[in-house]
């Protein structure tokens, strides 16, 4: 018998917008008319920004839109800046205002979403659930930084008078997650990045929880990992989803052997939704959510992503500061392509001494088997490489600083210093 959850929630989705069912149904493989959709956020960017208006029509865009997807490539790009400023907010009711960044590049980021934009956004989630064999009301486990605990931050919102996105928070948290999905959210400081006993606490916590879905960020997936002991089991995981930051082959092999479940691997953000998600077969590389967003990868290899879903905060060709590459497919699960391959953040890029990129994926993929610490390594301002490694490891700092030059071929042993500095978000990042 379905889940009467299922159904409930299925059902109300579709009252309130049609196709909401069909949308929820699958995310690989979805078959959409990109350039109608494209031309349908363009028009209403372009009303609502002047500037915007007049790059188009200098480039020869016509009224109607891009006539093709080449001509998609004139439309100027969004940088972050613009969004920060709020130059790109159209007119219009908010059902959701949410916020992102953390790490501090520009600052914080608001995100205003319509109801539809909030109903189309959730039938994407319950598309990716479903792609990882999650049923309706089996246990989900979800690994959360406690930066981003509800009621750690419900006093500082409520004296901001932020009472909208309070009760929009608290639906999803507690009526949402909670009660329909059956998920919990188990907390964690900042402290397992560098203290075992942290990380093998949330280790524990989730082993006890006896989750089908464990959803983490993959940095906090690789420490859970590192607390892991011969004999700890999950009885009942299917799958691990992740979502935040890059995942390894060597993390995803981990997780696979240790853990005994598939792994999935989401690109995701607060400002566009779900624009990615891995299968089983396809070795790291993300099937597109063709009918909620455009991914474009410029010559510099920046992603590029225009999110169909939001008619209220303009997410037309927005920047978003990651480094990738597209692949024409098929993928080797047989659907057809473009397939695309995320590496790590564009900016703060590290060399080895043969004079390659060390994305945030390489490092992590040769660092990650080395029963290292947990580092992050800066190129500072004059190019120069910086270590920061966790205070516990103060005494043997130069010790541990050869050894990842070594691990990474590094092209000289860099400066190291004591205390790993985490962001608001508490995200871990190799390369800040
Ligand atoms: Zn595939």
């Amino acid at each position: 018998m379905k889940d009467l959850r299922e159904e409930f929630i299925l059902r109300s989705g579709e009252t309130l917008l049609p196709g909401f069912r069909a949308r929820a149904a699958a995310f690989y493989g979805r078959p959409a008319d990109q350039l109608r959709l494209f031309n349908g956020i363009l028009a209403a960017a372009r009303a609502a920004m002047p500037e915007l208006n007049s790059a188009c029509a200098a480039a020869g865009i016509g009224e109607a839109g891009c006539a093709s997807a080449e001509e998609i490539k004139k439309v100027p790009v969004l940088r972050r800046e613009t969004m920060t400023a709020g130059r790109n907010r159209a007119k219009g009711a908010a059902m959701a205002s949410l916020e992102s960044g953390g790490t501090g590049r520009t600052g914080r980021l608001r995100t205003a979403l319509s109801p539809s934009g909030v109903a189309w956004r959730y039938a994407d989630l319950l598309a990716v659930l479903k792609e990882t064999g999650w049923r309706m009301g089996e246990r989900v486990s979800a690994l959360h930084p406690e930066e981003y605990g509800y009621f750690r931050n419900f006093a500082a919102k409520a004296a901001a008078g932020a009472f909208g996105e309070l009760a929009f928070g608290f639906a999803q948290q507690y009526l949402l997650y909670g009660l329909l999905h059956n998920r919990r959210d188990l907390l964690y400081s900042g402290r397992i990045f560098s203290d075992d006993a942290a990380a093998r606490a949330l280790l524990e916590d989730a082993l006890a929880d006896d989750p089908v879905l464990l959803i983490s960020r993959p940095d906090a997936l690789m420490a859970a990992l590192k607390a892991w002991r011969p004999g700890d089991r999950f009885r009942r995981l299917r799958a691990v989803l992740t979502v935040g930051t890059a995942l390894g082959a060597t993390v995803r092999e981990a997780a696979k052997q240790k853990f005994g479940a598939e792994v999935f691997d989401m690109y995701a953000s607060t400002e566009l939704g779900y624009v990615g998600l891995t299968c089983p077969l396809s070795g790291g590389l993300f099937h597109l959510n063709a009918s909620s967003c455009l991914v474009e990868v410029a010559g510099d290899g920046g992603v590029i992503v225009t999110d169909f879903n939001n008619k209220l905060t303009t997410m037309l060709r927005y920047d978003t500061g990651d480094h990738g590459r597209l692949e024409p497919g098929p993928c080797p699960c047989g659907r057809p392509g473009p397939l695309l391959l995320v590496d790590g953040r564009a900016a703060g890029l590290a060399l080895n001494a043969a004079g390659a990129a060390l994305r945030e994926i390489d490092i992590i993929n040769l660092s990650f088997p080395e029963d290292l610490p947990f580092f992050q390594l800066y190129a500072g301002q004059d190019g120069r490489l910086a270590l920061r490694l966790p205070a516990r490891e103060a005494g043997q700092k130069q010790v541990l600083a050869g050894r990842i030059a070594k691990t990474l071929s590094l092209p000289y042993v860099p400066q190291a210093s004591a205390g790993l500095r985490l962001p608001p978000s508490g995200k871990f990042c190799y390369l800040p």
